[in-house]
């Protein structure tokens, strides 16, 4: 497996592909807004996206899951998510953008462990951002959206944002056996030790 990675957009979202080696299959996690930068992506390295895990339904992470998903991907977001995919809680509006309703293919819940290209990823229910936000965990890496980052945390002031929830899904992050890669949703990659140490929330009380 192959990790590749993308930062695109006014508010550069990251986009990481992971890619199976032998068969160039891959798993697009937050496609981002800009389906050019993508397919460009897919055809200087030489690999298809076949699934696209989304950790939440916001625009700038979620904007091109339809294009995506026209160029013959199945989608995956939680329930909550989804419904928001559809009729218009992405906040495309609030930041004076278009965005193209998507249909969930498959709905995760959180708990469940998916194979998709060669590669299990398990999915992590981790609500506070949006309510139906998640993290995806392979191997030693987790890709927690818009829920943890470098030295910080997401924010909880968009509607189904909730700050107690939200610190509760940290420090369940935090809770995970073992150290971690951090891949976020914007700004710098970082490590789970790291932030167990010096993210000014994994001292704060709910
Ligand atoms: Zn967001």
């Amino acid at each position: 497996m192959k990790l590749y990675h993308l930062s695109s957009g006014p508010l550069r979202v990251n986009t990481y592909f992971l890619v199976n080696d032998a068969t160039r299959e891959a798993i697009c996690i937050d496609g981002g807004e800009n389906y050019k930068l993508i397919k460009r992506t897919e055809e200087e390295n030489g690999f298809k996206i076949k699934h696209l895990l989304l950790t939440h339904a916001h625009f700038d992470h979620a904007g091109n899951a339809a294009a995506i998903k026209a160029d013959g991907a199945k989608v995956y977001v939680s329930e909550k998510d989804a419904a928001k995919l559809l009729c218009g809680g992405t906040l495309a509006e609030n930041f004076g953008r278009s965005f193209t309703p998507v249909g969930a293919d498959v709905i995760l819940n959180g708990g469940e462990t998916l194979n998709l290209c060669g590669m299990d990823v398990e999915v992590i229910a981790t609500p506070g951002h949006t309510d139906g936000s998640l993290t995806f965990r392979t191997g030693d890496m987790l890709f927690t959206g818009d829920t943890l980052f470098f030295e910080s945390v997401g924010r909880t002031d968009f509607p189904t944002g909730d700050r107690e929830e939200l610190i509760r899904s940290v420090k369940k992050l935090f809770a995970l056996i073992g150290d971690y890669k951090v891949y976020p949703g914007h700004e710098d990659f970082t490590t789970l030790s790291h932030e167990r140490k010096y993210n000014f929330f994994s001292d704060v009380d709910i």
